[in-house]
């Protein structure tokens, strides 16, 4: 046993989980790319090393990794975030299940929702996380589970989540909460009462944007849950991937400090900037969720949206002018990223559906990268200039 210390996030990413010594003294973890590994007679099914059951040296590796930097007892690594959230969702849903769910949700959640919920035999209704009395007022006797994200895709609002938690807790009810926009480094929804925390592990997690896989962390009994669920269904996440992830992890505390900073610096310039019309970041001073997030968050995430002046055409311009953001979905990698997401990640809703959720024509999604603040401010300083109004 240790006697370090309790370790802080940026020595977790890089030293919680590994084996003191390695393999063959190794200090990288290896990848052990095997499918099978011989078995005991006896033994149980979901215990038998197989790549599909998330259980061989590497995935057993990461799983401890991840659980660690989060404050979970345990977690297992998905095929994609939507394997992460999907999978934990029929851990815990059977047939005849009612769900509460966020109404602000990642565009890939809500379709699943919309789509699918239905086929499984689950009912849900779409609460307002920002509003105590819609929860209790939606919950039925058939009610299992609250599903709400940390900070919501494009406007960046963050609901009463200590209270979404304590309410689960006392209707009986699994709370799930998609912490892929904070990363632990700025939230950790276990210490908050959560029982199942998903991750796109694509995004932040591993944040270099060269692969897609997803987490689930909580305790022990849930996660296991999870884990066989997706051994039944099949979303396990390959070796390589897992190891990509892993090397990932070691520089997640750097890589979003880095991306918070950036992230305020530039809401702060474009707050100011007279060709701007509103710009969305919790880590504002006037905006709306300002006062509880900065208690439940140690950082205002790397994620911000900006109407400029000028409408739709202007937003286009903008994406178009700037020259360190690549115009591209997705978010969390350590290069900026910029886009409409009335043109992408909302295109699939109706244009009434998206005016009634906020998301404008004229909304531009910016994920700030690691590049230095200035560069990044300048950047967009030069280009509102250029784009006129
Ligand atoms: N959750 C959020 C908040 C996301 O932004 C995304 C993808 O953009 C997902 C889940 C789905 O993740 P993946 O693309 O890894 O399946």
């Amino acid at each position: 046993m240790s006697s370090r210390p309790e370790s802080r996030i940026e020595t977790l990413a890089v030293h919680s989980g590994e084996r003191r010594p390695g393999p063959e003294g190794s200090v990288v973890f290896p990848i052990y790319q095997g499918t099978v590994y011989s078995v005991d007679e006896g033994t149980d099914y979901h215990d038998i090393k197989y790549l599909r059951l998330n259980s061989t040296p590497s995935q057993v590796y990461l799983h401890g990794k991840l659980a660690a930097l989060e404050g979970g007892e345990a977690a297992v690594a998905t095929a994609s975030g939507m394997a992460a959230i999907t999978t934990s969702l029929h851990s815990v849903l059977r047939a005849g299940d009612h769900i509460l769910v966020g109404n602000t949700l990642y565009g890939g959640t809500h379709d699943f929702f919309t789509h699918h919920a239905t086929d499984n035999g689950w009912t849900y209704t779409f609460v307002d996380p920002h509003d105590p009395a819609s929860w209790e007022a939606a919950a039925t006797p058939d009610t299992k589970a609250i599903y709400v994200e940390t900070i919501t895709n494009p406007l960046m609002r963050v609901g009463r989540l200590a209270e979404i938690a304590a309410f689960a807790r006392r209707a009986g009810l699994v709370s799930i909460i998609d912490n892929t926009f904070a990363s632990p480094v700025n939230f950790r929804p276990p210490a908050v009462g959560f029982d199942l925390s998903v991750h796109s592990a694509t995004k932040y997690l591993n944040g270099h944007s060269d692969l897609v896989a997803g987490a689930v962390i909580g305790s022990a009994e849930r996660v296991d849950a999870v884990r066989k669920t997706l051994n039944h269904y099949g979303g396990s996440l390959d070796a390589h991937a897992g190891f990509l992830l892993a090397r990932g992890l070691k520089t997640l505390a750097l890589r979003v400090k880095a991306q918070n900073a950036n992230a305020q610096a530039l809401a702060t310039m474009l707050a100011a900037h007279p060709k701007v019309a509103a710009v969305n970041y919790p880590g504002l001073p006037d905006h709306p969720d300002r006062a509880h997030s900065g208690e439940l968050l140690d950082g205002f995430g790397g994620m911000l949206s900006v109407r400029p002046v000028g409408g739709a055409a202007a937003a286009e311009r903008l994406c178009q002018t700037v020259e360190l953001p690549y115009y591209a979905p997705s978010l969390g990698g350590v290069e900026s990223l910029i886009t409409v997401p009335a043109k992408s990640s909302h295109a699939g809703m109706s244009p009434a559906d998206r005016a009634a959720a906020g998301v404008t024509d004229d909304l531009v999604r910016i994920s700030c990268g690691i590049e230095n603040p200035d560069d990044l401010v300048d950047d967009f300083a030069r280009a509102l200039d250029k784009i006129g109004a």
